[in-house]
């Protein structure tokens, strides 16, 4: 299990993402098509399941506090 997303429908976790992302866009379901939750609730569900890769992350080692810890 990849996220633990399904949906509540047909359970697949494959997602349609809006054209255009912000927190009220409409997240659907890649095979029903259902609308499963706005785009800013899928997201801190994402980020609480699963530790960001990538972008977030470079914001954790630039932030001062965490360079310091891993300098020492
Ligand atoms: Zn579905």
């Amino acid at each position: 299990m990849r996220s633990g997303f399904g949906c509540d429908d047909c359970g697949s976790p494959a997602v349609r993402l809006p054209a255009i992302l912000h927190d009220e866009a409409p997240i659907q379901c890649d095979r029903c098509g259902c609308t499963l939750m706005a785009w800013g609730a899928f997201k801190r569900r994402v980020e609480a399941e699963a530790p960001p890769e990538g972008g977030p992350a470079v914001d954790l080692i630039r932030a001062p506090g965490l360079a310091e810890a891993a300098a020492t």
